[in-house]
């Protein structure tokens, strides 16, 4: 498995180039078919990027990310290519435009080889939502890799590209980052324009990266970071240098740990993995106390109410009319509209529709919606009040590893308590990241997950990098 700094170093000592490397990396999604992580793949766009790159090394103005390969998940839009956010609806819609932040990573010399496979429109946690089948976790493939980004994950876990993108909502960055063993960003609401990432919860998504190291991780927060015209909510706030902050010095660092986030239902064997983590930090001369977070028990819930609130304002876009799947044989515009949703959404999809639709709709809008609303900011000030005494949050990504794929598909509400540690950082808009600490008996990897301040990256990129080189 290459990080991009054995690209790097491959790469300017002459023992390989890009269009080699992509070709290396096209091989091994061929060879991993069976994993279904990929939606489309793009050879000769690819490996026409790759040349071109080739040249600018030679020519000495290659960008930053030169050598880096990359897939995309397909809630992403890239030029020319499909984007079917896991769903028949848009199985043949074609994106006529770049996402800011995929066009960013390809002005830095990324090269871009495909789209990866999800749950439709990234509503799950295992991948198993997905129309084209679910995507298998590499090390058993009767579980799952985590969701929503799953495809994402596993194109990074089994050597298919040096790094992806995903977007989380809810966690589907982290939780399958946790899943697979490997590092993933989610980065603070508004730091990474949105512009071309096709919305779930407008207020909730962010979009970041996979990769196999903090390190790499940065390089790409780095280049997607920053204010974008066409994404109103994309902040203002100046793009530090995150690899300067990774000097793993944590000394004097306050760490807290949440005591809601190590309750009943989680497995022991997680529990232990991140204590040993937190006592790596205590050695290294963090100062790490408890913390409490009062309103956790309300996080699965209020995120429920207002994330398919918003997904259901945001899905009725798919009318038959505008965008992709159209029923056939249809009398009136009523059956149209009616039989090209109910044939092109997944149960999933319809499932939060419907919730999100109820919980906004009059008589009902006080009781949820409004509520929800006031909660979230609960929840939000928690982690404010905490950050007063605390530089970062330290909890488990996840209150267990890899399930077995069917085990918890007939029951949603089991699927969403695995988004118990996740949700609150986008109630709250704060920054975390999931990188690996250790793994359970069966081998399976355990997630360590690092909350910060907004807009605070560097340090829980800091600490995250300083517990992989501990590790
Ligand atoms: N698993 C969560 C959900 O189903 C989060 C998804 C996400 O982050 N996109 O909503």
């Amino acid at each position: 498995m290459r990080t991009f700094d054995s690209i790097q170093t491959e790469l300017r000592a002459g023992r390989i180039n890009c269009e080699q490397l992509t070709q290396e990396y096209l091989n091994a999604i061929e060879a991993g078919r069976n994993l279904n992580a990929f939606l489309s793949v793009f050879p000769e766009r690819a490996l026409e990027q790759a040349r071109a790159v080739d040249r600018k090394f030679s020519g000495g103005t290659a960008g930053p990310l030169a050598g880096m390969v990359l897939s995309i998940k397909d809630v992403l839009c890239v030029q020319g290519e499909r984007v079917t956010c896991g769903s028949k609806i848009l199985e043949t819609f074609v994106s006529p435009y770049n996402a800011t932040a995929v066009a960013r990573l390809v002005a830095a010399d990324a090269i871009l080889i495909g789209k990866t496979n999800m749950d439709e429109f990234a509503m799950g946690s295992s991948t198993e939502n997905s129309a084209f089948g679910r995507v298998k976790h590499p090390q058993d493939t009767t579980r799952v890799p985590g969701g929503s980004s799953g495809g994402s994950a596993v194109a990074v876990r089994a050597g298919m590209s040096t790094a992806a993108l995903g977007s989380d909502t809810g966690g589907s960055i982290r939780q399958p980052a946790s899943f697979t063993g490997v590092v993933g960003l989610k980065p603070t609401y508004g730091r990474v324009s949105r512009y071309g990432l096709v919305a779930f919860a407008s207020s909730f998504d962010s979009i970041g990266p996979f990769a196999l190291t903090t390190k790499d991780a940065a390089r790409i927060l780095q280049v997607i970071a920053g204010h974008d015209e066409s994404d109103s909510t994309s902040a203002r706030n100046p793009v530090p240098e995150y690899l300067a902050a990774l000097s793993r010095d944590v000394k004097g660092l306050r760490v807290g740990i949440p005591k809601e986030y190590f309750g009943e239902g989680l497995d022991p064997e997680v529990r232990a993995a991140i204590e040993k983590g937190v006592d790596a930090l205590r050695r290294a001369g963090a100062t790490i106390g408890e913390v409490s977070l009062p309103h956790t028990e309300y996080t699965i819930a209020t995120y429920y109410i207002l994330a398919t609130a918003e997904a259901s304002s945001n899905l009725a876009r798919y009318d038959g009319a505008r965008y992709g799947y159209r029923a056939a044989r249809v009398h009136d515009l009523t059956e149209m509209y009616v039989k090209s949703r109910s044939e092109g959404f997944g149960s999933e999809v319809k499932r939060r529709i419907m919730l999100g639709t109820y919980v906004l709709s009059a008589g009902y809008y006080d009781a949820y919606y409004r509520k929800g609303q006031k909660v979230r900011r609960l929840i939000r000030e928690d982690f404010i009040n905490a950050f007063k005494s605390f530089d970062c949050l330290v909890t488990p990504t996840s209150p267990t590893t890899a399930f077995k794929a069917g085990e918890k598909a007939d029951d949603p509400l089991e699927m969403y308590l695995s988004d118990i540690y996740t949700t609150s950082a986008n109630l709250a808009g704060i920054p975390g990241i999931s990188i690996p600490c250790g793994t359970d008996r069966q081998g399976l990897p355990i997630g360590l997950q690092i909350l910060g301040r907004h807009f605070d990256e560097s340090t829980i990129l800091k600490v995250a990098d300083f517990l992989e080189s501990a590790s």
